[in-house]
């Protein structure tokens, strides 16, 4: 340890572990068995998937014809349900993760307004006039802007042309709260490292009955809705890290104020700075802004030797040069994305770290200002 101070400020990336979550998952390990096995260990390990569907189902206040298929993440619930409801046509929004627009191919694109809100009046012209069987899918809340989705009139216009609709939560989760009977999509995803839990669980809920292929061939497992041993000690920290995230959901809107704080500092610092969604209903803890003139991997290395931990767009695609896909669909030019960065903040982050973020950018602000200024 160099005792270097840090700030992990990525949490829409992963967010950190929680305590009681890690403990769930410890039990588990402790005690290993297969679900499948009918002695009183895989009883035991089949109990924990059960209790863990339970805390998921109350989590997302699904009524009884729901089922949960847990899954290895997000990325595999949307591939489930993109290649395996068997929709004749496919509608998913232009600022969709890559799972779904990549288990989506060939679906038509819904586009979306500069504030990165979907475009519903698209939507509508999109839907009609077609008797082919439809999937709509759209996000709850987008992982780069934090911009939250009107899923609630995405699914009423679905309705009105007897389309389906799957919306990947895998953001909104332990950020805004999710009521499924409210909602009333037909699909759900989830992901337990979004909401304090590990990486390597997830969800798909089926909410009204509408089952879908299998993706994986193999046992019966999920109610042969998806082979494989399930990963235990995961499912029972997502089951335990959904409680939490409903327990913990006022604390999660508090971080709104210091996101904000985040936002009015950097501002003062540099005027031309761009908030992407700032006048759409956003998320408490993301902030992804520009500053055109200084790249983004200028921003992230500076910040990365600060012990400070940031993305520059989706953190899936940030290994490489491709440029973000939201920000592309939300008329947002070259220099502003090649100069984006996401601030996400999460359940443990400190008022003291969003201050050190603070001060080092603005070190790194003047230093790319003092280079690139003209001598007088
Ligand atoms: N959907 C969204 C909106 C996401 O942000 C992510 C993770 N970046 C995923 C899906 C993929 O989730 P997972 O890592 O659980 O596969």
């Amino acid at each position: 340890m160099t005792g270097q101070k840090t700030a992990y400020l990525d949490h829409n990336a992963t967010t950190l572990l929680k305590p009681e979550s890690r403990a769930a998952m410890l039990d588990v390990l402790a005690s290993p068995g297969n679900p499948s096995s009918v002695h009183k260990q895989g009883r035991d390990a089949r109990r924990r998937i059960e209790t863990a569907r339970a805390q998921i189902l109350k989590f997302v206040n699904a009524d009884a014809r729901a089922v949960v298929v847990f899954t290895s993440g997000a990325t595999e619930a949307n591939n489930l349900v993109l290649k395996g409801a068997g929709a004749e046509r496919v509608l998913a929004s232009a600022i969709e993760h890559a799972s779904v627009l990549g288990a989506a191919r060939g679906a038509e694109i819904i586009p979306v307004l500069p504030s990165g809100v979907v475009d519903l009046g698209a939507l509508d012209k999109m839907l009609t006039g077609t008797d082919r069987q439809t999937l709509v899918s759209v996000m709850l809340v987008n992982n780069e802007t934090g911009v939250i989705q009107p899923v609630e009139q995405v699914m009423a216009l679905a309705k009105k042309h007897g389309a389906l609709v799957h919306a990947d939560a895998a953001q909104g989760a332990g950020r805004i709260g999710i009521d499924l009977q409210k909602l009333g999509v037909d699909y759900l995803t989830l992901s337990a490292h979004k909401m304090g839990g590990p990486q390597g669980a997830g969800c798909l809920v089926l909410a009204n009955c509408v089952a879908v292929t299998p993706q994986l061939e193999g046992g019966g497992q999920e109610k042969n809705l998806r082979a494989g041993t399930e990963n235990v000690a995961a499912i029972a920290g997502f089951g335990r890290a959904a409680e939490l995230a409903a327990r913990d959901m006022a604390a999660f809107q508090k971080l709104s104020v210091l996101r904000d704080r985040l936002e009015g500092e950097l501002l003062k610092i540099a005027p031309g700075l761009k908030i992407f969604g700032r006048d759409a209903p956003r998320v408490a803890n993301t902030s992804m802004f520009a500053l055109p003139g200084v790249s983004s991997e200028t921003q992230l290395i500076a910040l990365d030797l600060a012990g400070i931990f940031v993305s520059n767009g989706a953190a899936c695609t940030s290994g490489t040069v491709k440029p973000s896909h939201v920000l592309q669909a939300m008329g947002a030019d070259a220099a502003e994305i090649n100069s984006s960065l996401r601030v996400s903040l999460g359940w443990n982050t400190a008022e003291n770290e969003v201050d050190y973020f603070i001060e080092k950018w603005a070190e790194m602000h003047g230093r790319v200002k003092a280079r690139t200024e003209c001598p007088k």
